[in-house]
């Protein structure tokens, strides 16, 4: 039997209603309400029949209905623990779903969701849209596609390039294992209620190989953290503040062929790669 579509203004109504939930705004509950970006975002993620996906908060299932007609293997994790319960009603017709009652910031991504690779989808809560990007990058987790709703100055951090205001640790992070890429632009009638800001679907491919070749992954975050830590901090002051040598830092800006004046958000990532494996060398020589 065809289900009504949860993607709607009046469907969402009346399942809030007919379960007497009321939203609460410190969880980012924003559901959407328009079928259109759904489908939007199930395309962006190119779902076929069978494939692994973990949904982030799946709310009263308005995006996780999508996926299971998609014929998506669905685990979805929401915090909210009145939603479970409605979630078995709203998504009665599908047994291609798996609800866990948890933060996704403490579950174990891996062993929910066992061996083989699978998609990350989700209308993330933009309260905890960094956290959880971050959570879903550094884990090593064998995600092939990370497709996300975040607020609209989020994206642009995450697919900024050198030189903008908008360029910084997330940028790295996600550039450095994924290709981002802005998929769709959402406005706020799109949701029940309308967030207070622009929202855009983010399409992360997750690349093979990270994009730099690095010896130590800790050690360019760790310089990556210090050159965006303060704003206006110099390549100079930054590696002074990571407590390393002054003689070593000029040696190793020099062999990395970049200015100790010029400023975090001046360089590129094979220029902080080139720092972090010259620092990495100079550690494992000493
Ligand atoms: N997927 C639904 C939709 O698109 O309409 C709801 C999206 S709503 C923006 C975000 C959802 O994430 C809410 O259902 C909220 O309860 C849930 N959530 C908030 N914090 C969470 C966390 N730490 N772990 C898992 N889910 C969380």
């Amino acid at each position: 039997m065809k289900q009504p579509t949860i993607a709607d203004k009046k469907v969402t109504k009346y399942i809030l209603q007919r379960f007497g939930l009321h939203m609460s705004k410190r969880l980012g509950q924003n559901f959407l309400i328009d079928a259109g970006i759904v489908q939007g975002i199930v395309d962006a993620a190119d779902i076929q029949p069978g494939d692994k996906v973990l949904e982030i908060g799946p709310g009263i299932g308005t995006l996780t209905q999508a996926l299971c007609e998609a014929g998506a293997d669905v685990t979805c994790v929401e915090l909210d623990k009145r939603l479970p319960e409605i979630l078995s009603h709203t998504l009665e017709a599908y047994d291609n779903v798996r609800i866990i009652q948890g933060d996704i910031l403490k579950v174990d991504i891996a062993e929910i969701m066992g061996d083989g690779p699978f998609k990350v989808v989700a209308n993330l809560p933009y309260y905890i849209t960094t956290p959880i990007i971050m959570e879903l990058l550094e884990k090593h987790l064998p995600i092939t596609d990370i497709v996300v709703m975040v607020q609209k100055e989020v994206a642009e951090r995450m697919a900024a390039n050198p030189g903008g205001k908008t360029y910084g640790a997330l940028s790295i992070a996600v550039q450095y294992y994924t290709i981002p890429e802005i998929a769709l632009h959402v406005p706020p009638r799109s949701f029940m209620p309308p967030p207070e800001v622009d929202s855009v679907v983010v399409d992360c491919k997750v690349r093979p190989q990270p994009a730099v070749d690095l010896i130590d992954e800790k050690m360019f975050f760790r310089v990556v953290k210090a050159a965006f830590g303060q704003r206006r901090k110099t390549l100079n002051n930054a590696l002074k503040s990571m407590g390393v040598d002054k003689n070593i830092i000029a040696d190793v800006l020099a062999k990395a062929g970049v200015e100790p004046t010029r400023r975090g958000e001046t360089l590129t990532m094979d220029e902080f790669a080139a720092i972090s494996n010259i620092l990495s060398q100079t550690a494992m020589e000493k």
